[in-house]
């Protein structure tokens, strides 16, 4: 059995999610307050209902407790996401995806019982953040507060030399998860390996070590 989502809330991200499940082939139901965006979804979702997600009796009636996984995108009125967040959770869905505005937001919704709290819009700013320091920097992605993992371009100081000459874990406490070179990735190399020009490392460690390394090599 395919894994059954449910979106409330289409506006940019929540459209974004629902339209990337549909077109990877999962049934979406999309939901949202709004004629005209459900107008928009139905082009791009199989099923779509306009509905207040802070109506109990309305949400009831959608089974939303069948669902594997119910998305909760709605952005500026933090009141009804959290409302919405409580609802789905008492009637039983069992993991609620919910999208915070800001910290204190998200706090409110792990009180209430959110399983995941996702910031679409911090998350991104850190990634181009961390692309604009060094355009090395690929991709960058938060695992914890304190631990991240980051694509970075060989540069040129790395490159001819092998995993063991750079001794990135012993000097940077980091570990290099993969190395990509061009469509192919290496995701068990060892301490004999090159390095070579356009290459991407992929490392795992502490964003105060990470940063020690980007430092030193970016
Ligand atoms: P984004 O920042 O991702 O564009 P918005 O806050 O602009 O998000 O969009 C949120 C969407 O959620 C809007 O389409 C709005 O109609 C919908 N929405 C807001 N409150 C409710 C609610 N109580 N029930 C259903 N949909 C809602």
């Amino acid at each position: 059995m395919k894994k059954q989502f449910a979106v409330i809330g289409l506006g940019r991200f929540g459209f974004s999610v629902a339209k990337t499940l549909s077109n990877l082939g999962y049934e979406v139901m999309a939901i949202d307050a709004s004629e005209d965006r459900i107008q928009e979804a139905s082009q791009v979702v199989t099923h779509v209902v306009q509905a207040d997600s802070t109506d109990e009796e309305a949400i009831r009636a959608l089974g939303l407790r069948n669902f594997d996984v119910v998305v909760v995108a709605i952005g500026q009125d933090i009141q009804a996401s959290i409302l919405s967040t409580i609802i789905l959770k008492e009637i039983g869905v069992p993991k609620v995806v919910v999208k915070a505005q800001t910290e204190l937001h998200g706090k409110v919704l792990r009180k209430v019982g959110a399983d995941k709290v996702i910031y679409p819009e911090r998350d991104m700013g850190q990634r181009v953040a961390h692309h604009l320091i060094s355009s090395n920097i690929i991709d960058h992605i938060e695992l914890s507060e304190d631990y991240s993992i980051v694509e970075i371009g060989a540069s040129r100081q790395m490159i001819g030399r092998s995993l063991r000459q750079l001794d990135i874990r012993a000097k940077y406490g980091c570990n290099v998860l993969g190395i990509k070179t061009g469509e192919q990735i290496n995701i068990a190399p060892n301490a004999e390996d090159l390095i070579r020009e356009q290459d991407v490392l992929v490392i795992v460690g502490k964003n105060s070590d990470l940063e020690h390394f980007e430092k030193t090599f970016a």
